[in-house]
């Protein structure tokens, strides 16, 4: 049985004290049995927030790392920060960070090896842009994508990482892809993770949805045999909505 996963993607929003609020106002709620809940903050909130969560089962994750250990990359953060704070999982290659920040196939692979380096669990995005579904290209754009991101990594590592699915055009927009299309792109990216690792690894691995999850569509997805959770971001800054995803998701 897969453990689903319901991660809040924050992006650049809050200050410090408002994280730590909203933290206080979910504790408790949003931690429900069978459900993994994961607060993936800015950086900056990251401290504070390993505090708050103490004592709960709330999982805290960053929204990116760089793959060297340390050096001379002004403004970056390594692996080894983010395990000393005590975070267990990262983002990687969200297609923001693709599209704004040059992040590559290349350098989402090195990022997801330095994340199993320092014990962090990846959730790595693959998805299609409007002119790619538009021109039938969807799952082709997830197979290179997965198969980049996974290059080099054994078995044991991709059984235990996550992917999400999250279809660009549904990023943000209102614009959610329907239960079951987001099912069958899914379920071909398990193929996918299949063909690279074998029936037990792709049984195991969570692969969640994202792009304009809400609290009124988190069970439609949740109905779906592939899915396992979700990445959400606009609907997982308020508290209220938070709660609601991560029962929704039970
Ligand atoms: P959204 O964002 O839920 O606001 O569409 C999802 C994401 O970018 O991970």
């Amino acid at each position: 049985m897969r453990v689903p996963i319901i991660a809040g993607n924050w992006k650049m929003f809050k200050t410090v004290g408002e994280a730590a609020g909203f933290v206080r106002e979910v504790k408790g709620k949003a931690e429900v049995d069978g459900v993994e809940s994961v607060i993936c903050a800015p950086f900056i909130h990251l401290p504070v927030l390993a505090e708050a969560v103490k004592g709960s089962s709330l999982k805290l994750g960053a929204q990116n790392l760089h793959w060297a250990d340390s050096g001379a990359y002004t403004g970056e953060i390594s692996g080894v920060m983010l395990q000393d704070l005590g975070v267990r999982y990262v983002i990687i290659g969200h297609s923001e960070r693709r599209a704004y920040f040059a992040e590559t196939d290349e350098t989402v692979n090195a990022k997801m090896h330095a994340a199993f380096k320092h014990g962090l669990t990846p959730i790595v995005c693959v998805g299609e842009k409007l002119e790619q579904r538009e021109a039938g290209q969807t799952k082709e754009v997830c197979r290179i994508q997965t198969g980049a991101a996974f290059k080099g990594l054994d078995g044991a590592q991709a059984a235990m990482a996550v992917i999400a699915y999250e279809p660009i055009w549904a990023i943000g927009t209102g614009k959610s892809s329907t239960a079951t299309d987001a099912n069958e792109v899914i379920g071909y990216i398990r193929q996918v993770v299949e063909a690279m690792f074998g029936s037990a690894v792709s049984a195991k691995i969570r692969i969640q949805y994202g792009g304009s999850v809400k609290p009124e569509n988190i069970r439609e997805f949740m109905r779906q045999p592939e899915i396992d959770g979700a990445l959400v971001g606009g609907a997982s800054l308020e508290p209220g909505s938070y709660i609601q995803l991560v029962e929704g998701a039970r």
